[in-house]
């Protein structure tokens, strides 16, 4: 019984905590208690924000939910704004949360593939100028020890004398894992014909190598 008893008591002092709670319209200050609006509100601290609709200027905006009678300093009124206004903004936020994620996401993957990428081109720009000692460099130990700086200017004279020389690289995809990476790309000529080439690098000491088919 005493439970009972208890129970309504708790109810009682529900009821007048939520009608302490007052819900402000930020545009026009109509103000009207969490009971009147049928909800709860006990034992909470502090002003809480909710999205609504204010029955009294139809506007839209963020009304502040505070406890009367705590001193809550409250915000000046701001001229409602339309509907559309607060979807334009979310909008807007949304936009510019998901342009800063992909461009960190870009940033992280340059990054990835930098390395692997600027020995891919340096090599292909040696090879371009003829620097056929820079180009060897370019290669993992493995390779240096099949081929001759000589056997590189052999190999892509050849190449070279139906299109010129090697005018660039572009890489077009990558992919890096265990210290080895992967480069698709196309290997431009002088006379702008490409040629599609996948290269494969090694890290070894700490420097990206092409271990693949000079
Ligand atoms: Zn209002």
């Amino acid at each position: 019984m005493g439970d009972t008893a208890g129970r309504r008591g708790l109810r009682a002092a529900m009821e007048a905590e939520s009608r302490e709670w007052l819900v402000r319209c930020p545009a026009c200050g109509f103000e009207r208690s969490v009971a009147e609006m049928g909800g709860t509100r006990y034992k909470a601290l502090g002003t809480k924000k909710r999205f609504l609709r204010c029955p009294h200027c139809r506007g839209f905006g963020w009304h502040t939910i505070y406890r009367s009678g705590t001193g809550v300093r409250l915000a000046p009124l701001r001229p409602s704004r339309p509907l559309w206004w607060h979807i334009g903004a979310l909008v807007g936020v949304l936009l510019l949360f998901f342009v800063l994620l992909g461009g960190g996401f870009f940033f992280i993957l340059s990054r990835a593939s930098a390395g692997p990428r600027d020995t891919t081109t340096a090599y292909f720009a040696a090879v371009g100028a003829g620097d056929w000692a820079s180009a060897h460099d370019s290669l993992s130990a493995a390779r240096r020890e099949q081929v001759t700086p000589a056997n590189l200017a052999a190999l892509w004279e050849t190449q070279e004398s139906a299109h010129g020389p090697v005018a660039g690289f572009d890489t077009t995809s990558f992919s890096v894992k265990n210290g080895r990476a992967r480069i698709s790309g196309k290997l431009r000529y002088r006379d702008e014909t490409t040629e599609s080439r996948v290269v494969q690098l090694v890290r070894e000491g700490g420097v990206w190598k092409i271990a693949s088919a000079p």
